[in-house]
């Protein structure tokens, strides 16, 4: 059963049919966000066999716009919510336990089993490393021809993941807009199916909030910090604190808090702006490679989360990042690449502001940027 009802643009609201194979908003280019019928979803859910379940990704299944019967899954989610040992009412979500060691395997759940029910046989996705690595894992596993466009600061290791798989790597020269680029006009050319940071991927990446809210008993934090790329995560987790709240599963929302390095600050800078749709920067540049999005393909559903939860967003330097991913390593015995330190980069900064139960994201493992 799926319970998804339209397709809706979340710049101009146009709504359009689910049936409809698209990725951006077809008359204004805005990004896509997945409607419910959410009398349907409660309806769908057992809550006494439901609260049994421990926290995994299809635990979540009434939320997602696939039939979980086709899924393919490598037993993604059902990640440790780990409490700091350092600070008080702070929690780390673990997601370098997902089966390629970021939380991207989430929306690669979705994005293939959608791509298996409409019996797409190619597909090519735009990649800073770990997302190319995730669709290069599962499409193995649902036996989909892949190709990856990488954008040029993608590190060794997750190219050799990649190859692992046996996609094929399309080395870009330039970042990771140059990559979509590419990507995008391939997919259209050649009618390849597109994966990446479109709307069935952020449905998959609300399950980080699902089990967070499971995971403290179904009262939702007062604080979820997360780093920010494309936004897709902030938004997905923001969209799925809102769904538990509407069918009465947590009676509060979190206040969301978003993070990027300075070098590559576009949404936060058109936070601090107060603009409605996000600005994109030239040339951005990180150590946090996988946040490296000049210009955000989520960028506006971004400042909506930010926004909407009256949280806010906030710029740091790679030093305050690397700084981090140092200290959770030596002090917390968590292991995490640059870029999922920075939840804890920006804890470290915005702390006083902060109260109550406060969740930071930790997206992708350590081994995977040594
Ligand atoms: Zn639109």
């Amino acid at each position: 059963m799926v319970n998804e009802k339209s397709i809706r643009c979340a710049e101009c609201n146009k709504e359009y049919n689910k049936l409809d194979n698209i990725f951006h908003c077809p008359s204004c280019g805005g990004p896509l966000d997945i409607l419910y019928d959410y009398k349907k979803v409660k309806a769908s859910l057992d809550k006494k066999e439901f609260l049994k379940q421990p926290a995994n990704h299809w635990k979540y299944w009434m939320f997602y716009p696939v039939k979980s019967k086709n899924k393919v899954s490598m037993g993604e989610g059902g990640t440790p919510l780990i409490k700091s040992k350092l600070f008080d009412n702070v929690w780390f979500k673990y997601e370098g336990t997902n089966p390629t060691c970021s939380f991207k395997d989430r929306g690669s759940t979705i994005e293939v089993t959608k791509a298996v029910e409409l019996g797409v046989k190619k597909v090519c996705c735009a990649s800073t490393g770990n997302m190319g690595a995730s669709v290069s894992a599962y499409c193995a596993r649902a036996g989909i021809k892949c190709r990856i466009f990488l954008s040029g600061s993608a590190c060794g290791n997750k190219v050799k993941q990649i190859q692992a798989h046996g996609a094929e790597i399309i080395q870009v020269k330039g970042d990771y807009m140059e990559a979509l680029k590419e990507c995008e006009d391939f997919a259209k050319k050649n009618r390849w199916y597109l994966m990446g940071d479109y709307p069935y991927r952020g449905e998959g990446e609300k399950s980080v909030a699902f089990e967070i809210a499971d995971q403290m008993d179904w009262i939702a934090p007062s604080y979820v910090l997360a780093p920010m790329g494309n936004g897709t995560l902030i938004y997905a987790m923001w969209d799925a604190f809102q769904e538990l709240q509407t069918i009465g599963l947590t009676d509060r929302l979190p206040k969301m808090i978003g993070f990027q390095s300075e070098g590559c600050s576009p949404i936060v800078n058109s936070y601090k702006k107060n603009l409605n749709s996000v600005e994109p920067v030239e040339n951005p540049r990180t150590l946090a490679t996988a946040i490296e999005c000049g210009n955000p393909l989520d960028g506006k559903k971004a400042l909506i989360a930010l926004k909407d939860s009256e949280g806010f967003g906030e710029t740091l330097t790679d030093s305050e990042i690397l700084d981090a991913q140092i200290l959770l390593a030596r002090e917390e015995g968590i292991f995490v690449e640059p870029s999922g330190a920075v939840s804890v980069a920006g804890y470290l900064k915005v702390r006083k502001k902060l109260g109550g139960k406060i969740v930071c994201v930790l997206t992708g493992h350590g081994l995977k940027a040594l």
